[in-house]
């Protein structure tokens, strides 16, 4: 079988049901829009139980997502949906891009959190993008954008309180959203939320606990993966 689509972290497979995918967890891990590259033992199942178990959180809070079960280990179900290519941001306090663009030092909590969307094209290293941008782009409609903007600031609400309760700082994440296949009027929640994609600080220690161990070479990247998997289980089950 080949895959429907192949991504750097994940792979999408048909299933028999015309309206759902298969979401398949890789080991592999990529930085740097893919110039850095290691596959690490377990990533895809932890990412996995980590995405599943917050999915679930935001169903219940009623956030609509693409999720409707985990098949195994590696392998989710999920709904078809044509993927919005704009990347929604959220910032809590400044790390990573907004460092480097602003040269502002990391670890300044913002007043309000921060939204802000890039062009989600790896030829074109996801540019930072405006509203007029996206409009004039035809990427999404004024309407879509506020809906993604109210989305995104909703799920800071639900995961910031929530990681806060696991001992973890939401520093930032990046959300993707799709129009369903079935009702392309719906927009719902899609792609994996790991610590590949939030920066999450241990809220005692300040150690990191996300993707950044990779992309700055700090070591125990799994082990940290795995520490935020448990505090996350512990704090759901
Ligand atoms: N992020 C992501 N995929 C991307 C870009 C960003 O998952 O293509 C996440 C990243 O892990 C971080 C947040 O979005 O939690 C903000 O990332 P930033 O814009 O600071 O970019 P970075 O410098 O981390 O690439």
């Amino acid at each position: 079988m080949t895959p429907l689509y192949e991504g750097k972290s994940k792979r999408l497979w048909t299933t028999e049901n015309p309206h759902t995918l298969r979401m398949e967890f890789k080991n592999d891990a990529t930085a740097f829009n893919g110039q850095k590259k290691v596959s690490f033992e377990n990533k895809g199942r932890f990412n996995n139980a980590i995405s599943t178990l917050i999915y679930g959180l935001l169903e219940q809070r009623g956030v609509p997502t693409h999720f409707v079960r985990q098949i195994d280990d590696t392998n989710v179900e999920v709904k078809k949906v044509d993927i919005l290519m704009v990347e929604v941001i959220v910032r809590n306090l400044s790390a990573g891009s907004y460092c480097k663009r602003t040269g502002i030092e990391e670890g300044r909590p913002f007043s309000r959190p921060i939204v802000e969307f890039s062009y989600k094209s790896d030829e074109l290293g996801d540019p930072l993008i405006n509203d007029d941008y996206i409009r004039e782009m035809g990427l999404a409609t004024a309407d879509d954008l506020s809906f993604l903007r109210q989305s995104a600031l909703k799920v800071n609400d639900i995961l910031t309180e929530f990681f806060a309760k696991c001992g973890l700082k939401l520093v930032d994440f990046k959300l993707e959203f799709g129009r369903l296949l079935e009702d392309p009027s719906r927009i719902v929640l899609a792609d994996e939320i790991s610590p590949d994609g939030c920066r999450l600080w241990d809220l005692k220690t300040g150690e990191k606990m996300d993707k950044d161990r990779f992309r700055r070479d700090l070591g125990n990247v799994m082990e940290a993966y795995e520490e935020v998997l448990g505090r996350v289980k512990q704090n759901l089950l």
